[in-house]
Order: structure tokens, then C-alpha cells, then sequence
């Protein structure tokens, strides 16, 4: 007969620790809960411990010996679980046989031993505590629920190679579907709250299934009840192709089948323990991972159901803490039962293998921690024993990275390319899964930062532009978090075909684009604190930028009397009184010359003062004072600091006013400049308060000027200086300061992205697994990379919207092995004649390139179209 209850409908919902930690999270489960009831569901909820909880009893654990550090642990967790209660308006008495039971695992006798099946009971106790707060919070809000313990129907099996460690800390269940158990939860309600990660052994032991195993509790009650559905409700809304705290551009996975996802899980991705698939699998009941705080929000369906489209990389994965052992054959390889007896001292030691690779006289295989208990006393052992019939070699810490992906077998003749993305790193083992879904490279940890990024940007992004309505990818972590939005193209992407043309007429050439520089002017054109501003013209003296920033107001900042005759000639209508002189280390006749002339000159050393006295008398002056310290991208371009050859220093303050008056200089202007790329809008308010508490030494002093270098962002997507910050903070200092004019006198800002350089690739080379692109620019034109190690964005113009082929060094031709413009590039694959493009190249470019190696100047474009 089938009973009336039998026909029920259950959902499984289980929230994991940061999902049980807040007040407002458990306002949420309650509202899932009651939704869930309303679609005539009968609702099992599983909660993990609150987040931190179980590393905390971890702790515990591994302090076994020490029972004042154990009691001293056991009251900060009291603690903690009773302030929530009381976040949740609950007074704590009901939490008291939760206190005892803790207090009595600290005294217990097992405790000195530190016995895995003490261990057991105590790492349980979190989801003990979180299940028994969650259900009193819930009924206070008006639910009707029970509290189940969760080892009343979860049973661990005998594994076939079980250890202590594994039978109590890393169990297995084999939940099957139980019409008895419907029955029976049917008949006393219909909604339940319980506890993830427990279990009980046959003979009545609690057990654990495994660090992250509250998915794998979930997914065993959904089997067990037949659910409709399994939901795995967290910190992130779903399964991403790439640890999305790791890789911003990672893509939601909509839609998975069970056996991508296993590899997924398997591989690495913590959103969902590899435990979690099998049970539900096995009864087809879907899995859901969706986000807590944003419950509308699709997230992943796990299913019997392959959604359709093209074999490709679907995630891309790391695991930490990966142990190689390598054993090298001692003659005995092709012997019968070799390998048999080599695995069976792993099978000895407990021990699980996960890769294996071999090679004529070598076998290595990995051990994954999260299977496996490794502690130095195992591997020792195993070692002694396997050194009886091989050369054994332990390598670790490695990582194991994975791409996950219907057709991997596909990815092999890629292999080689996605090697040399891997680059020098060493790869010590390779394999490729027999399900054609997994292909995995185990490398140094050390090496592995950066790796998965890498390959994401190579192997799924570069993919995927534009596969709106993909039915497996949906939107990048990026958009969902709304983190700095994905960068806007730069300006140069939008005449591809005018850039090509200036290409067409000869390279290398740099090309300047008139309207990002009145962008940039009128930027600062809008500081409503600052009096005047000057153009830094060593940053680019070409003379259209000249005229167009005259034009729009700026005066001209120079340093050698060739700047000074280089102004005069591109602008000779511009007034004396809009030039500075601010030069270094000059000869005394390029001081009497700017003198003489008119215009406004800095001094940054008192010995002229004293020495050159004649030329002094009666002038006005700005004096350059170093304030002691420098900023900037590079330690090349800092300007300030005790070893910087500029300015004044603060401690010669007196001896410059007694200078000044000796030589009847008249300080009109103080000036400091501490370096470049500088985005703390802080800098600049205590450069600028700085001087101006000098100013009182100087009764002419009309104006403080604050110098430069302003911040130009060099990657796409990184943030631009704020200016109305910037303003502001400015502003304030002003405000103190109203008798000085404020000068600035920018170089970089104003013109770096105005600028690319456009150049042809001459010739390409492959080496050792590197790949050369060899360019017609070189140091001689672009000196950046060489002199400060700048970043330059480098893109192939011709083959703009090509996927990447590769990481790539950028080279020019110049006889010098420091001649590279960027290292590790990820381009397509690329072909002399191909025009490549170098961005934000406007500054500091042509301005220092040379003739080096006779290879002649670079050709330059001002175009008033862009
Ligand atoms: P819970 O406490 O809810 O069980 P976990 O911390 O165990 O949550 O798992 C969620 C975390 O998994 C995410 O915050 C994310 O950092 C990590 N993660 C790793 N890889 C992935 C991936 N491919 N997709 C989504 N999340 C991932
Ligand atoms: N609380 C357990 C852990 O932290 C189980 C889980 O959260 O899934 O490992
Ligand atoms: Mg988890």
C-alpha cells in the first residue's frame, strides 16, 4: 500500500557558514523556507557551522596536550555563539547544554590523546551550535519547525581503505532513498532544520565527512528523501569558471551536468564539495548553487541535462597543497607486479592517489590533502617503504591546476601554447583525464600565482567576447559584484582604420591625438583652486601640443636654455611672464640668459646664491625646496628625498633666506616637485601646505607652485585620478593660504594617452618555449620599459579582435638585451607587417627617443580628426 505521505514533494536547502552568520542571513533562510512551503514543498534545511567555527575547533583539536589553551578556546567560542543569540534577540539559557557538552569534550579523557573519534565530536559541535540557534531564531519568527540531528539518518559505510583518520574525519554515507523516513518527518511537519558535515557510525560514533562536506550532507538528504531538488545556497551566485575572488573575469556557469561539474568540484572549486555530485546523481535530483543574499538571481543548475554548444574550457581550477612523489625504477620496471607492489604500499599507508603520470623509468603521482591525512609521519613511512624498491623523491608544496571541459582531448595540440603560458614555471606531471574532461598541470606552488588568471584570460575570456545569451556563460563576476566595471575601450579602438593609414605612411611612428589632450587640459582647466598652470614641456615638445595647450591658457614650463629657445620659436606671441625655468645642474649662462630674457626662473641650489652673486640683485626668484621625500611609479622618477639631486633642503630653510637676502634675490615663487604617477590626492594637499608654511620666511612671496605628476593610469581599467578630489582637497588648503597663488605645472598627465606608437612587426621568433615579436620600435624610441620598467598596454592593431595565442615578448631591434617593450604579452598569433600599437605612449616618448645605433628619430603624427 503507499502511503498518503509517500507522494510528498521535499526540497533540500542547505546554507553555508557565511550564509548562518548574520542576523539578516537568517531572515533570508526564513523567507526561503516559508517560500519553499508555499510551493507545497516539505523543506529540510542543513546549516554548516557560523563561518570561522570549525577552523576554530580545528584549532582546538591540534592543541590537544595544552587543556588551558583548549578551555580558553572553548569559552571564546561560548562567547561568540551567545552574542549572536543575542544579535538574534534570543536570551542564551537555551544554549546551555550546547556549553556543557563543549566544556565536557574539553575535560575528556580522550582529549590528552587527541583521538580521531574525539575529534570527531568536537568539530561537530559548530553545526550543533548553529542548528540549535537557527532553529530558535526560525520558530521566533513564526515558523513551525523541528530540529533534527542529523546522525540519526546519516549512517557512514566501511570505505575500501579506511583509516582511523578517514573512518572518523573524512566518512562516506550511502544514503538511499527512504519512503519510511518521508513518512515519518511528513507526519510531523513539514519544515526541519539539521546539521551538515555530521554523521554517525554504525556503532554510534559521530563522524565527519570531510572539511566543506555540509554539501555533501545536503546532497545525501536529498537522496534520501527523493527531493524535487538539492539548493546549495552561499557566498556567491554559483559556479563561476574560475574562483571568482581570484579571477574578477570569471563567467557564471548557468547550466551543468553532473559530470562537469564533478571536475569542477573535484579540481578545486570550494563552492561545492566533490562529494556533493555522486549521491544526487545517482536519483537524478538537480542541484542548485545559488547566492543567499540575492535569492532571485539564477546562479547554477547542476542536472542530468548537458546544455548544448561547442566543446570548450569550461572552468579553470587550482588546488593548493598538493604532494608529488616521484619514484625513478631501480631495474626492476618491467618486472612483473612492480607497479602492483608500488601501489600497495600506498594502499599500506592509507593513502589515495590522484594523478598518476609515467614516464620509461619514472612513476609519479600526486596526493591531494583534502583525501588524504599527510603529515610528515605518513610520508616518512611511506617513503622508508617505497624506498625498498625505488629511488623516491618528495616534491612539495605543488599546485595542481585544471581545465575542466567537454573534448579536453581536443585542448592536446594546444598543449605546447598553454605550456608556454606556464612558461618557465616547472611542470613536473601532466594528465589528461580518460573522461575527456579534465586536463591537469601540476606546478611549484610557489610558481602558481597568476597562472589561472593567465590561462582564464587565454582559454575562456578571450573566448567569449560578446556571447550574450550563452546558455552556459552568463555574466562575469565583475558585473555581478559591479566591481570597476570591465575597462572602457580607449579611444584608439575607435579609429583602428586612421591609425592603420598613419601605420600605412611609415613606422615607428607616434600619433597624437588632439582631442584627448583639450580632454586632459580642460580636466585641468576646471580646478577652480589652482591660479595658473604650466605644461611640463620635456614630457613632449611637439610644437601642435605646444600651440594647443597656449590656446587653451597654459603657460610653459622649460629646463635647459634649448627648451627656453624651443618655446620662443613655436610660440612667440606666448608672454615672458607665462614661462618658468626650472632647470638642474645648469651652466651659469643658461641662468643669465632666462634672466635676462625675462621669464620666471627657479634656483634649487644655494651655492648659486652665494657664488653667482652678480646675477641676483634685484631679481624675483622661485626657490625649489625638497620636502624630504619622494613619490612616484619608479625610484627613477622620484624627485625628492635625501639622495635626489633637486631642491633645497628643509634644513637649509635659513641659510636660503640669508642667501637670498645677501644676493638681493627677491623670493617671489616656492616650488617643489617630489615625482611622478602619483594618485594619493593627499600628496599634493601636504606638498602644497608644506611650502605654504614656508611662506612666511619670504615677505614678497606671491606664489607656491606644487609641480606635477599627476597620475596617469597605465592599465585599462585602473581607476583615473579624481580631480574633483583632488579640487577639494586643494581647495582646503587655499582656504589657509588665501594670500599665495596656487601654481601646477603637469607634463605626463597631459599628454601620456594622448600618445600611441604605432610599429610594424619585422620579424617573429620562438625560443625555448618563449615567443619573440620583433618589432621596428625599440629603446631608441620608446625608453620607458628599459629606463623605469614601465607598463605599456601593447596591442597587434592588425588583428585587434583575434584571441590571444600565447604570452609574447615584445623586442625592438636595438643591440641590447634590455631592449623590451613588454614582457609576457598575450597577443594572437602574429606576422610580419603586422602594425602593433603601444599605448599611452604620448609622454616622455619621443621626447627621449635617440638615434642609438643609427637607426634614425622617430617619425611623429599630430591628427586634429582624433
Ligand atoms: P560555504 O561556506 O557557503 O560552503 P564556501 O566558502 O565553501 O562557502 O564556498 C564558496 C566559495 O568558493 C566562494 O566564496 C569562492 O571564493 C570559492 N570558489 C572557488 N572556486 C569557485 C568557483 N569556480 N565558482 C564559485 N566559487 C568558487
Ligand atoms: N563547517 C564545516 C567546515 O567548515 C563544513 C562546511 O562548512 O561545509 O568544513
Ligand atoms: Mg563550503
Amino acid at each position: 500500500m503507499i502511503s498518503a505521505a509517500a507522494d510528498s514533494r521535499w526540497v533540500v536547502l542547505k546554507f553555508g557558514g557565511t550564509s548562518v552568520s548574520r542576523r539578516h542571513r537568517w531572515e533570508n533562510i526564513g523567507r526561503l523556507m516559508s517560500a519553499r512551503q508555499n510551493e507545497g514543498l516539505q523543506v529540510l534545511t542543513v546549516v554548516s557551522a557560523l563561518s570561522g567555527v570549525t577552523d576554530a575547533l580545528k584549532a582546538m583539536a591540534a592543541q590537544h596536550g595544552d587543556a588551558a589553551a583548549m578551555a580558553a578556546g572553548a569559552e571564546a567560542l561560548i562567547e561568540r555563539h551567545r552574542g549572536f543569540a543575542l544579535e538574534l534577540g534570543l536570551a542564551s539559557e537555551f544554549l546551555n547544554p550546547r556549553v556543557d557538552a563543549l566544556r565536557r569534550l574539553v575535560s575528556d579523557v580522550r582529549a590528552a590523546s587527541g583521538a580521531f573519534a574525539w575529534q570527531a565530536e568536537l568539530l561537530a559541535q559548530g553545526e550543533l551550535w548553529s542548528s540549535t540557534i537557527g532553529a530558535r531564531f526560525l520558530a521566533s519568527l513564526g515558523l513551525d519547525l523541528q530540529w533534527l540531528d542529523a546522525r540519526d539518518y546519516l549512517t557512514s559505510r566501511e570505505q575500501a581503505i579506511q583509516t582511523d583518520w578517514s573512518r572518523y574525519l573524512s566518512a562516506i554515507c550511502d544514503p538511499r532513498p527512504s519512503v519510511a523516513i518521508r513518512d515519518d518527518l511528513r507526519a510531523r511537519g513539514s519544515l526541519f532544520i539539521t546539521q551538515g558535515f555530521i554523521a554517525r557510525q554504525p556503532q554510534g560514533d559521530t563522524v565527519l565527512l570531510g572539511r566543506g562536506g555540509s554539501d555533501t550532507s545536503a546532497s545525501y538528504f536529498g537522496a534520501l528523501l527523493g527531493a524535487d531538488r538539492v539548493e546549495i545556497w552561499t557566498d556567491v551566485p554559483g559556479m563561476f569558471s574560475a574562483n571568482p575572488r581570484l579571477v574578477p573575469d570569471a563567467r557564471l556557469l548557468r547550466q551543468l551536468d553532473y559530470d562537469e561539474a564533478q571536475e569542477i568540484a573535484t579540481t578545486g572549486a570550494k563552492v561545492l564539495h566533490p562529494r556533493a555530485i555522486a549521491p544526487v546523481r545517482e536519483v537524478r535530483v538537480p542541484l542548485w548553487i545559488k547566492d543567499t543574499e540575492r535569492p532571485d538571481f539564477p546562479g547554477t543548475e547542476i542536472s542530468a541535462e548537458s546544455a548544448a554548444g561547442a566543446p570548450s574550457v569550461k572552468a579553470i581550477s587550482m588546488r593548493n597543497g598538493i604532494t608529488l612523489v616521484s619514484m625513478e625504477s631501480i631495474g626492476m620496471w618491467q618486472q612483473v607486479g612492480f607497479l602492483a607492489d608500488v601501489f600497495g604500499i600506498f594502499k599500506r599507508h592509507g593513502l589515495s592517489v590522484d594523478l598518476i603520470g609515467s614516464a620509461e623509468t619514472n612513476v609519479t603521482v600526486s596526493l591531494d590533502p583534502s583525501d588524504n591525512l599527510l603529515d610528515a609521519g605518513t610520508l616518512e613511512a611511506l617513503c622508508s617503504d617505497l624506498a625498498q624498491v625505488c629511488r623516491v623523491k618528495v616534491i612539495a608544496p605543488c599546485a595542481a591546476v585544471t581545465l575542466v571541459g567537454r573534448g579536453m582531448r581536443g585542448m592536446m595540440h594546444r598543449l605546447s601554447e598553454l605550456l608556454a603560458e606556464v612558461g618557465a614555471r616547472r611542470v613536473h606531471l601532466v594528465s589528461q583525464s580518460s573522461n575527456n574532461l579534465n586536463l591537469t598541470f601540476v606546478i611549484d606552488a610557489a610558481d602558481a600565482d597568476g597562472v589561472v588568471p593567465s590561462l582564464h584570460a587565454l582559454l575562456v575570456r578571450a573566448r567569449l567576447t560578446g556571447a550574450e545569451g550563452d546558455p552556459v556563460f552568463g555574466p562575469a563576476w565583475r558585473e555581478l559584484e559591479g566591481l570597476r566595471p570591465a575597462p572602457q575601450p580607449s579611444w584608439w579602438h575607435g579609429v583602428r582604420p586612421a591609425l592603420l593609414d598613419h601605420a600605412g605612411a611609415g613606422t615607428p611612428t607616434y600619433v597624437y591625438a588632439d582631442s584627448v589632450i583639450r580632454a586632459r587640459a580642460q580636466g585641468l582647466l576646471d580646478l577652480g583652486a589652482v591660479d595658473r598652470r604650466y605644461y611640463a614641456i620635456k614630457a613632449n615638445p611637439h610644437p601642435r601640443i605646444l600651440r594647443r595647450l597656449a590656446a587653451l591658457g597654459f603657460g610653459m614650463e622649460c629646463v635647459s636654455s634649448g627648451e627656453l629657445a624651443h618655446i620662443r620659436q613655436s610660440l612667440p606671441e606666448l608672454p615672458l611672464d607665462q614661462i618658468l625655468f626650472t632647470p638642474n645642474f645648469a651652466a651659469r649662462a643658461e641662468y643669465q640668459q632666462a634672466l635676462e630674457l625675462g621669464v620666471h626662473v627657479t634656483v634649487d641650489n644655494l651655492a648659486l646664491l652665494d657664488d653667482w652673486a652678480e646675477l641676483w640683485d634685484g631679481r624675483e626668484i622661485l626657490l625649489r625646496f625638497d620636502l624630504g621625500r619622494g613619490l612616484g611609479h619608479h625610484d627613477k622618477v622620484k624627485t625628492g628625498g635625501e639622495k635626489s639631486k633637486f631642491g633645497i633642503g628643509l634644513a637649509d630653510l635659513e641659510q636660503a633666506v640669508a642667501s637670498a637676502r645677501r644676493a638681493g634675490a627677491i623670493i617671489v615663487g616656492l616650488h617643489a616637485h617630489l615625482g611622478s604617477g602619483i594618485f594619493d590626492v593627499g600628496h599634493w594637499k601636504s606638498v602644497y601646505s608644506d611650502l605654504a608654511a614656508l611662506a612666511e620666511r619670504f615677505p614678497a612671496l606671491r606664489f607656491v607652485d606644487i609641480g606635477g605628476g599627476l597620475g596617469v593610469p597605465h592599465e585599462p581599467g585602473e581607476p583615473a585620478l579624481d580631480l574633483g578630489e583632488l579640487d577639494a582637497a586643494l581647495a582646503e588648503v587655499k582656504a589657509m593660504y588665501p594670500r599665495y597663488q596656487l601654481w601646477i605645472e603637469p607634463g605626463r598627465y597631459l599628454v601620456a594617452e594622448a600618445g600611441v606608437l604605432l610599429a610594424r612587426v619585422n620579424q617573429t621568433k620562438r625560443k625555448s618555449g618563449a615567443q619573440f615579436l620583433g618589432i621596428d620600435a625599440g629603446m631608441h624610441t620608446l625608453l620607458r620599459p628599459a629606463l623605469y620598467e614601465a607598463w605599456h598596454e601593447i596591442v597587434n592593431l592588425s588583428r585587434l579582435d583575434e584571441p590571444a595565442a600565447g604570452r609574447w615578448q615584445v623586442v625592438g631591434p636595438i643591440c641590447e638585451s634590455g631592449d623590451i617593450l613588454g614582457r609576457d604579452r598575450l597577443l594572437p598569433a602574429s606576422a610580419e607587417g603586422d602594425v602593433v600599437l603601444i599605448a599611452n605612449a604620448g609622454a616622455y616618448g619621443a621626447s627621449m627617443a635617440s638615434n642609438y645605433n643609427l637607426r634614425g628619430l622617430v617619425r611623429e603624427v599630430y591628427d586634429d580628426s582624433i
